[in-house]
This record gives C-alpha cells, sequence and structure tokens, in this order.
C-alpha cells in the first residue's frame, strides 16, 4: 500500500464535534422530519487503523462500473460494500423511523438531503459494529463537499480510488445497456473497440450478451438515451469536482484510469492497491 498521508487531524473535542453534528441534523429536523430529530450518530467509528481493515471510498461518474470494482474488493477484503443508493432502498422498504420521511422525500421527486444520508450511513456503519464489521468501502458517497466534511468527522479514509473512463465509451456503455423485461437482468450490448490513435492507447470491451431466452425481451431504460446520459455526466463532473479536491488536498485520492473492461481492468486495480489475486488470498474469506 502506498503510503498515504494522514491529516494530522484538528484537536476537536469530542462536546465539540457533538454539537456540530447536531447542528448539522438540526437542518435535518426542520425539513425532514420532526420524528427523526433524536438521531444522534454514534461517534466510535474512529480507530487505529492498525486495528481494524481498510476504510475506503469509490468514486466515479454514473455508468463507470464502480459498483462491481467496489463490490470485488470488498469481497477479496472482506469489508462491507456500502453503497448509499442501497440504504435508501432498503429503508424505504423497511419499517423503521426513517421510511416514511425518505418515502415523502423520494415521492416528491426530491434529493434525499446530506444530513439524512448520513443518517442511514451511520445507522448502518453502527450496525455493522456491532455484528463485528470492521472496514468498509463506500460506493456512491460522498456526493457533495458537505456530506465529504461530515464524514470527516465521523470517521477516518484510508483511501479514495477514482475511477474514470473516457466519456465517449461511458456514452456508448450507457447508450449499450439493457434490462431483460422477464427476469430483470442487466445486459449490455455495446461492443466498444477503441484503436490506439495519437497517442492516447486503445481500449477494448466486450459486450454482455443476453443467453437466447432474455434475448428477445430486451428493453432499454427510458433515461439511456445519448442527451440523458451526456447531462447526467454533466452534472456529475461538476458536483464531484470538489469532493475530489477535497481529498486530493489530504493526499488520499487515487486516481485510476480503466484501461477496459473488468478483464483488462481488475488485475490493474489490484496492482495498483497492492493486493494479491483472489486464488492465492483470503480463499477461506470467500
Ligand atoms: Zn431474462
Amino acid at each position: 500500500m502506498a503510503v498515504l498521508n494522514r491529516l494530522l487531524r484538528s484537536t476537536t473535542s469530542a462536546a465539540n464535534l457533538t454539537s456540530y453534528l447536531r447542528r448539522g441534523f438540526a437542518t435535518t429536523v426542520a425539513t425532514d422530519s420532526p420524528q427523526t430529530g433524536s438521531f444522534t450518530p454514534s461517534l466510535t467509528f474512529k480507530k487505529d487503523p492498525q486495528d481494524r481493515n481498510v476504510q475506503w471510498i469509490f468514486l466515479g461518474c454514473p455508468g463507470v462500473g464502480k459498483g462491481t470494482y467496489a463490490s470485488r474488493l470488498s469481497k477479496l477484503l472482506g469489508v462491507p460494500h456500502i453503497a448509499t443508493g442501497d440504504l435508501v432502498r432498503e429503508e424505504l422498504s423497511s419499517s423503521g423511523p426513517l421510511a416514511s420521511t425518505l418515502a415523502e422525500i423520494v415521492n416528491q421527486g426530491k434529493l434525499v438531503s446530506d444530513e439524512l444520508i448520513i443518517k442511514l450511513l451511520s445507522k448502518r456503519l453502527e450496525m455493522g459494529e456491532a455484528a463485528g464489521e470492521s472496514g468498509f468501502i463506500l460506493d456512491g458517497f460522498p456526493r457533495t463537499i458537505n456530506q465529504a466534511e461530515i464524514l470527516d468527522e465521523v470517521t477516518d479514509i484510508d483511501l479514495v480510488v477514482n475511477l474514470k473512463l473516457r466519456e465517449d465509451v461511458i456514452v456508448a456503455k450507457c447508450l449499450g445497456r439493457r434490462i431483460c423485461s422477464e427476469c430483470g437482468k442487466n445486459f449490455n450490448v455495446a461492443h466498444i473497440d477503441v484503436k490506439e490513435e495519437n497517442g492516447s492507447p486503445g481500449m477494448y470491451m466486450a459486450p454482455l450478451l443476453p443467453p437466447d431466452h432474455c434475448a428477445t425481451k430486451m428493453v432499454t431504460r427510458a433515461d439511456d438515451t445519448e442527451e440523458v446520459v451526456k447531462k447526467r455526466l454533466q452534472i456529475y463532473n461538476e458536483m464531484s469536482q470538489p469532493v475530489e479536491e477535497f481529498y486530493r488536498n489530504r493526499g488520499k485520492l487515487m486516481d485510476f484510469d480503466l484501461p477496459g473492461g473488468i478483464p483488462e481492468s481488475w488485475p490493474k486495480l489490484l496492482h495498483v492497491l497492492n493486493l494479491e489475486q483472489p486464488e492465492s488470498r483470503r480463499s477461506a474469506a470467500a
């Protein structure tokens, strides 16, 4: 593992920290729901790196495949893969205290606030800690500088992996997405084979084709049009830049240019992370 510059943490006292977090959540109480105001996150997520597993973040635009890589790495390292999108969906389908608040926000088509996302994440981390989990890989979080700052107060992040892919390839990948209308499985018909040109490397990504029984039932998501995909990328880039800067300034950001599909990218990603191939490592943890 490359040596990561650990920021000298400020000497914020626990009382100040609690007050800071309460202040953060106070806005939630006003805008989201009065019933959820009593929640205070546990402040016990900070541990000596020697005594715990990795605490990493995966950043990357929609369609880059960060869920895939984060999920594979979490299995390899034996840490939970925590995707905030999943947390929202799970809470919505539960009878938890935040479910009705969330349902209201989502039904009104509003964005779930930073504070509410932090609550869900804190709750997830607390549950994990109680269950003996150690470490995590966060996926889709933090999305804003505000979330990054709050997260920084709640826990320590060791490394932020920023997955990058050429925009023309991302667009082609998104336009190639298909879903089986019967079984719901995801496929991708895009066959990406970019030739090396003017010094920029070529790239190959094999399609993920459906089996025969799904092939006749393929549908495209309504929002996977070129215009919408490009707009989504533009919004992501604008939002993510300050978050990337936040971690770059702390010496924690590692940009990783995906060299192709999973067969091309996975071994290189393991290599830059100083990890070994799954076969020779942690076979018992699988
Ligand atoms: Zn199917």
